[in-house]
């Protein structure tokens, strides 16, 4: 499968595109910035997997970004089989409302919710001809309406879109037999989750490839689940 991943140098998103490529797949990694240091991970990799791992700048918050990346991958010829929207931020953490930073917040929509959309919009054509396609939207249960707490504003904001974003267009590509998902990783370990939390990030990754890969089928009522294929509730 060519699978395309937002946010591949690190955390989560390099996982995945370790699980890719460990599965067999062409993998495309987004990154934000195509400087050494932010793509060393990628570049190591690379020495294993050579052309089964292709590096592509995309900014997620850059519309001309997101369609000079579209250019680089039709260029080749190829179609595209998943799309996996990983890129995220965490921003304004203990933050009350008094206290919120509005820029800070519009940057959290910016990239949360409607990096997915800006993806999505200019990568669908050529995720059309593939096959057994799939997107992912990497979600939070921070995202869940029943899960409300005081902090993290524009983060839970900008996933409970997310989740909205996801079941729209479940509706919309559902006749092409285009899969969407809201998925909730878990709390990982990774720059974003810090060192206490309870998951590997290449445990998360695993199960997202196994709905990617069809191996699990996941057929709920609504499309928020967690890396297991276990309905969240929205
Ligand atoms: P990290 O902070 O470890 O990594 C975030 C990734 O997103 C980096 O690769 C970063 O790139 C990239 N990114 C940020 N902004 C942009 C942008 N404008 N364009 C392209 N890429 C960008 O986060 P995680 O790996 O932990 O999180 C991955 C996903 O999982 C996120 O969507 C997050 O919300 C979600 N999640 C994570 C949880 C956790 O416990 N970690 C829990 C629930 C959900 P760069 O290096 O250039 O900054």
């Amino acid at each position: 499968m060519d699978i395309l991943i937002t946010g591949a140098n690190r955390g989560l998103g390099l996982c995945l595109a370790k699980v890719g490529l460990e599965n067999g797949h062409h993998i495309y990694a987004g990154v934000r910035s195509l400087d050494e240091k932010t793509t060393e991970p990628l570049a190591q990799l690379q020495e294993t997997y050579k052309e089964k791992l292709e590096i592509v700048q995309l900014d997620v918050t850059d519309e001309n970004s997101v369609i000079a990346a579209t250019e680089t991958i039709k260029r080749k010829n190829a179609s595209l089989d998943g799309i996996i929207n990983n890129a995220g931020i965490l921003n304004e953490r203990e933050k009350t409302i008094e206290e919120l930073d509005l820029e800070a917040c519009k940057l959290a929509f910016d990239i949360n919710t409607l990096g997915p959309i800006r993806v999505i919009k200019h990568f669908l054509p050529l995720l059309e001809k593939g096959n057994k396609q799939s997107i992912i939207n990497v979600s939070s249960e921070a995202g869940s309406l029943t899960n409300a707490y005081a902090g993290d504003y524009p983060y839970g904001l900008s996933k409970v879109a997310v989740n909205m974003l996801s079941e729209k267009l479940n509706v919309y590509l559902r006749e092409k037999d285009i899969k969407v998902l809201s998925v909730h990783p878990g709390w990982m370990r990774t720059d974003m989750g810090g060192n206490k939390a309870p998951l590997d990030p290449m445990d998360t990754a695993t199960g997202i490839f196994d709905m990617v890969e069809r191996k699990k089928n996941v057929n709920n009522k609504y499309v928020f689940v967690d890396h297991h294929g276990r309905s969240m509730v929205i």
